[in-house]
């Protein structure tokens, strides 16, 4: 019997599964998830104040769909051998969908063991526990990107927050579109910025700065930087700087490998390439699974088709605020760029228990977004 052999159980592995179940129907096909953990971790939703509600048991999803779940880490992938290596015991495929995500690049500076972070269950479990029964505390967050801001204008709700950017600007990736109403959020919430400047040494207690000044913390939580899975260089074929795989637009980065979610970089349209976030991993987890079954199957390939790029971001007790458009227009902010982040955290947890729903939803690769 032909085998597909998915690599995480993130929302690309999780999907791609289910729709390389969805075209298997009847037909004599085994699919094997490959993931250390038992959850589904919704990653975004990692900087709430308590983070093991951002889990979904992977049981819930794979099992009624007929997929198995083999609870183990990939060290090693051999495309000319089609073998992969996990927890030392090879695993044969006939084709591979490799969705083992991103991760947090630490910085090499003194104290780095004592950064928190909001990027992994276990980082987000650790920095709520380091804080709770704690009363008025101050945390310094370095990153004033995406997560950075989350988790920053969170914990502006418990004391007193820093915010440290390396780059001259608030949010720098987010562009111009966003950054007044980030601006005018932070200053509501009371969040100082340290601009140009970043964290150069963590002692007890205390953030030490690049330039040259010190911030007494209760906690230091790194946000910068996001690389793909070291497996990807396992995979031969180009790379971008963020060590992702260059794939055609039915996924595919080798003759037997499709890859999806943080470890690839496709076209989302003919201008951009797809963005490290849910809102592709989802639709490139699905086609990805589609295509590797298909393959195998004899059936039409889809080619990758996202739906409209958009963002937002949790400003905490100040709202949200969510863009469309590359440009990142602001289309709603306040209160009403809140309700649509909560209605977009919603709408990540996938369906579970029953075999149809969650079929019928991984057949949907562009999910368009109503607001
Ligand atoms: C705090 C935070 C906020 C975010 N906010 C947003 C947001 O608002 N909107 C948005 O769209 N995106 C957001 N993102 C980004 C989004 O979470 C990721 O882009 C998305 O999770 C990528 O999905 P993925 O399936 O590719 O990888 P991941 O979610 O990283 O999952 C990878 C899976 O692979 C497994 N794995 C890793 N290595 C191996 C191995 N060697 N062997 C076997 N399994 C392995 C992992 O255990 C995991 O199951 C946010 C991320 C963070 C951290």
């Amino acid at each position: 019997m032909s085998h597909i052999v998915v690599v995480g159980g993130g929302f690309a592995g999780v999907w791609g599964a289910a729709a390389a179940a969805r075209v298997r129907g009847t037909e004599d096909l085994r699919i094997t998830l490959i993931a250390p953990g038992a959850d589904l971790v919704l990653r975004p939703r990692l900087y709430e104040p308590e983070p093991e509600r951002a889990t979904v048991a992977l049981k819930r999803i794979l099992e009624p769909v007929g997929v198995e779940h083999v609870r183990a880490s990939v060290q090693d992938i051999d495309v000319d051998a089609r073998r992969v290596i996990a927890d030392g015991r090879p695993m044969d495929y006939d084709r591979l969908v490799l969705a083992a995500g991103s991760r947090l690049v630490r910085p090499d500076v003194p104290g780095a063991e004592r950064l928190f972070d909001v990027d992994t269950l276990e980082g987000a479990r650790r920095l709520r526990g380091h804080l709770r029964g704690r009363d008025g505390y101050t945390t310094v967050v370095v990153g004033a990107g995406f997560a950075g801001l989350e988790v920053a204008t969170e914990l502006a709700a418990h004391g007193r927050v820093v915010l440290v950017e390396r780059s001259g600007e608030i949010a720098p990736d987010l562009g111009l579109g966003p950054r007044p109403v980030i601006e005018v959020a932070l200053g509501k919430l009371g969040i100082e910025r340290r601009l140009g400047t970043t964290v150069a040494e963590v002692g007890e207690g205390v953030a030490l700065l690049s330039d040259g000044t010190s911030v007494p913390a209760d906690a230091v939580v790194w946000t910068a930087g996001l690389e793909a899975s070291p497996l990807t260089s396992r995979i031969p074929g180009d790379r971008d700087g963020l060590g992702r795989l260059k794939v055609d637009a039915h996924l595919r980065a080798h003759p037997h490998v499709f890859a999806a979610g943080d470890v690839a970089a496709a076209r989302a349209d003919d201008g951009h390439w797809t963005v490290q976030s849910c809102q592709h991993a989802t639709p490139m987890g699905k086609t990805a699974g589609h295509n590797a079954a298909a393959d195998l199957l004899g059936v039409p390939l889809i080619d990758f088709a996202p739906a409209p790029y958009v963002t937002d971001v949790d400003l905490g007790a100040a709202g949200g605020v969510y863009t469309r458009g590359w440009d990142r227009l602001v289309a709603l902010s306040g209160a009403e760029g809140k309700w649509v982040k909560r209605w977009l955290m919603e709408k990540i947890h996938p369906p579970v228990d029953d075999a149809e729903t969650i079929l019928a939803h991984a057949g949907i690769v562009t999910m368009p977004i109503p607001f």
